[in-house]
Formats: structure tokens, C-alpha cells, sequence
């Protein structure tokens, strides 16, 4: 591809650029270690009186509707900048993006396998072929996972797990393509940027072949997970193997050109710091400038527990909190900010829906990756549970399915389900 291509704009209903608008095409190397402050940079040493000031510029900002720079992040997360002030201000870009709402969802996991050819040292998951804990799900297997996703009435299905150097290409897509065959009305929201460049690597075909090839099997849409930290400095620590933060991205806006719509996360709490998660932000929001094709963006909170890094400390609740608000506020081009309640806990979720956040994932079912690394919250809430939550929080729950749109069910079965509008067209969007 060259600078002069160009390619389809997948910006949600509500945002500046409308669907279907050309936009110019960026050079393939521009995500590449563009960004690399030091340390140094950041605004130490500042008194009070000049601390406020800061964040008065910033606030002016946000309320204009401005930009936030790569320095302004970087200043939010001085934890001398109160916690409170920084969740106020994402508060306002959430409520004036999403209203009062707090999306959820009814869906299950199924990771296939967690025999995987990598060794991520923030990875409790993974397994060798012959540990007791290794394992390969068999047809029938996943085919009950159908049957009780079914049965619970979920609408998505969220499929990642290991790369197994025994399973071919074709044992992936075909689970796709058993699982779409048996269950046609179950979204699959599967496989990650990380697996997607596995499966080029084993077919010897581009990623776009095997994005196209996934979906005439029956995927709908991909997670965000596998990017981590982009910035080399972290990622050559964590992951030096697997797919890296230029492959990561380039799959996502491959995806998004097909007409994919996918999520993107950042792994945050362990080894990085301040300017290597502002870094990783700026790098999605450049990517969505161009594309507008993630729907949600996810920050996942470490867990150390059964991993190569467990002299980390998880990071604290304010932590979390302040790297809700500080997403929101950075992450201007991105309609939703989860609070993904497995890893926070269900109180940091709660509070978060007050600092940036309007969706708090789902009921979620059959959650392994981050239960093997610590993670003690339950294994599956109720849409009760999840509604009451929303609802103690000062929210209004609403269900969406995985490409935000309303899920209306029958009153008489709950399983009876259709998607309605998109979510997005309903609130007041800036
Ligand atoms: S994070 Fe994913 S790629 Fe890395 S070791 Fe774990 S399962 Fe493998």
C-alpha cells in the first residue's frame, strides 16, 4: 500500500467523519516507535500553584471539546493531581458521549486451548503440550459450549487462547465455522490481533486473506487483546516474541478496511510507565483517526499471580481508576470505555462507571485467563447481578450486543432475542 491509497472509513453513527467517507491512506512504517519521550519529560517538581494551572488548561480543553496532547496525559497521571479532579472531567466526556447508560452484555468465553508456543511473562494462561494443565477442546466440546450459550441466552461468544504448534490453521477456522453452523445467532467475537498473525505465519498468506477466510467462516468481529504496551521499551520485556506492536496495529486497520469491527486494550500495572501508556493510547488514537474502527477501548489491569512477573503488586484501585479517566479523556475518537469487572473487581467497576467507563462487559461465563492469574472475582454474575450493579451506581442499565446495538428480548422467554438500533444513535454524542 502506498500513502496515496485510500481506504473505507468505519467512523460510528454519531462521530465527525460519517460511514463511509474516504480518507487518505498512511504510510505502513508510521506506527512504528514514532513516539519516544523520556522519562525526563515528565512535568516533575511542579509546585501547587502551577499544578493547578496545568490542569485548569487541561480542563479548558476538555470542555472545548480540544485534544489532548501526549504532555497532558503524561501530567494526569502525576499522582499529586488530584484523582478525583481527573475522574470529573472524564466523567464529562463520558456523559456527554454515552449519556447516563452503562452498556452490558449476555456472552460466555471459550479459549480452545491454552497450549501456546509463546511464554508472555505477564502470562498465567498458557501451558506446554504435555503439563497436566495443557489441553485442546474437542468438536464436541465446544459444541456444548454452544448448546449452554444457547441456553443462557447469550449473544456472544468470545473465542482466544493459546497458539498451539500442533493444531493447524484449519483446526481454528473450523471451530469457527462448527460453532456459526450450529448456532447462527451467537455473535463470535474471536481471535486476536496475536492469533491472527499466527495463522499468516502458519498459511503463508496475508493477513487479509486470513481475516476474509475467518470470517466466511463465521467470525464477526475481533477482541482487542495481544497489544499490551506497544512501546518497545516494555514490549521487548513482556513479549518479544509474538506479534509486535506494528503487526498488532496493522491487523487491526486490515481488519477495520474489511469492514471488522474490533476492540483494543492496554495491559497496564506492571513494568511500564506514565509515558509508555499515554504512548500506547496516542498509537490507538492515531490508528482511529484513520480507520474509526474500534468500538471499545479495554484497559486490563495486571495480575501478577502464576506469572513470571509475581514479585509485581496488582496495581491499587486508584490506579485503575485514574486509567479509566485518563483513557476517556485521551481516547477522544473511541465511543465506549470499559470497565472490565473480572479484572478490577466489582466495586473498582462500579466506581468506574463515575470515571469514564459505560460498559461494563458481560455475564461472562467460563472466564479461565485471568482466574489462572489471580484474578477472585466470581466466575459468571446474572443479568440481575449485572443490572443491579449498574443500577446501584447511579446508571441505567442497557443491553447491548457485541457491535453495540439494543438487544431487545420476548418477556415470555428470555432466550428469544433480536438486536434492534445501534446504541449510539439514541444518546448525544460530541
Ligand atoms: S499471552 Fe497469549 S500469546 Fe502470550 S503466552 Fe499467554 S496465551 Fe500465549
Amino acid at each position: 500500500m502506498t500513502v496515496n491509497q485510500t481506504i473505507q472509513c468505519l467512523a460510528p453513527a454519531g462521530m465527525a467523519r460519517p460511514v463511509g467517507m474516504v480518507v487518505p491512506r498512511v504510510p505502513d512504517t508510521i506506527f512504528f516507535a514514532r513516539f519516544n519521550p523520556s522519562p525526563t519529560k515528565r512535568e516533575t517538581n511542579m509546585n501547587k500553584t502551577d499544578r493547578d494551572a496545568r490542569f485548569r488548561q487541561i480542563r479548558d480543553k476538555v470542555e472545548s471539546g480540544q485534544r489532548l496532547s501526549m504532555d497532558d496525559g503524561i501530567f494526569l497521571y502525576d499522582p499529586e493531581v488530584p484523582l478525583q479532579d481527573v475522574g470529573q472531567l472524564a466523567n464529562l466526556v463520558r456523559e456527554r458521549k454515552n449519556g447516563n447508560v452503562a452498556y452490558y452484555n449476555i456472552n460466555t468465553h471459550l479459549n480452545p486451548t491454552n497450549v501456546c508456543v509463546y511464554r508472555c511473562r505477564f502470562c498465567a494462561f498458557r501451558s506446554d503440550l504435555r503439563d497436566p494443565k495443557g489441553y485442546a477442546m474437542s468438536d464436541e466440546q465446544i459444541l456444548q459450549r454452544g448448546r449452554e450459550a444457547t441456553e443462557n441466552g447469550c449473544t456472544e461468544m468470545h473465542i482466544v487462547g493459546g497458539l498451539h504448534h500442533q493444531k493447524p490453521y484449519e483446526w481454528y477456522r473450523d471451530l469457527i465455522a462448527l460453532l456459526k453452523d450450529n448456532f447462527p445467532k451467537i455473535h463470535l467475537k474471536a481471535w486476536t490481533a496475536v492469533e491472527i498473525n499466527w495463522f499468516e505465519f502458519q498459511t503463508k498468506k496475508s493477513k487479509q486473506w486470513v481475516l476474509d477466510d475467518m470470517r466466511s467462516a463465521g467470525l464477526g468481529s475481533m477482541p482487542g487483546g495481544g497489544a499490551e504496551i506497544f512501546h518497545p521499551e516494555v514490549r521487548d520485556q513482556l513479549c518479544e516474541h509474538k506479534a509486535n506492536t506494528h503487526e498488532w496495529l496493522q491487523i487491526h486497520q486490515a481488519a477495520h478496511e474489511l469492514g471488522i469491527r474490533t476492540n483494543c486494550t492496554m495491559l497496564y500495572g506492571h513494568v511500564e510507565q506514565a509515558y509508555h501508556r499515554i504512548d500506547h493510547l496516542m498509537r490507538l488514537r492515531e490508528l482511529q483517526d484513520i480507520t474509526g474502527g474500534f468500538q471499545v477501548f479495554i484497559p486490563l489491569a495486571f495480575h501478577p499471580d502464576n506469572t513470571k512477573l509475581d514479585n509485581l503488586k496488582k496495581p491499587s484501585a486508584l490506579m485503575d481508576l485514574r486509567t479509566v479517566a485518563i483513557s476517556r479523556l485521551m481516547l477522544d475518537n473511541v465511543q465506549h470505555i470499559k470497565a472490565y469487572w473480572i479484572m478490577l473487581g466489582i466495586p473498582t467497576a462500579q466506581t468506574a462507571l463515575a470515571y469514564g467507563a459505560d460498559d461494563i462487559d458481560g455475564t461472562v461465563r467460563h472466564e479461565l485467563i485471568y482466574h489462572d492469574a489471580g484474578a477472585t472475582t466470581p466466575q459468571c454474575l446474572s443479568v440481575d447481578d449485572i443490572r443491579g450493579l449498574i443500577t446501584e451506581a447511579g446508571r441505567e442499565p442497557v443491553e447491548r450486543d457485541t457491535v453495540y446495538h439494543r438487544v431487545h428480548r420476548s418477556e415470555t422467554d428470555f432466550r428469544d432475542w433480536h438486536s434492534g438500533q445501534p446504541v449510539d444513535d439514541a444518546v448525544a454524542v460530541s
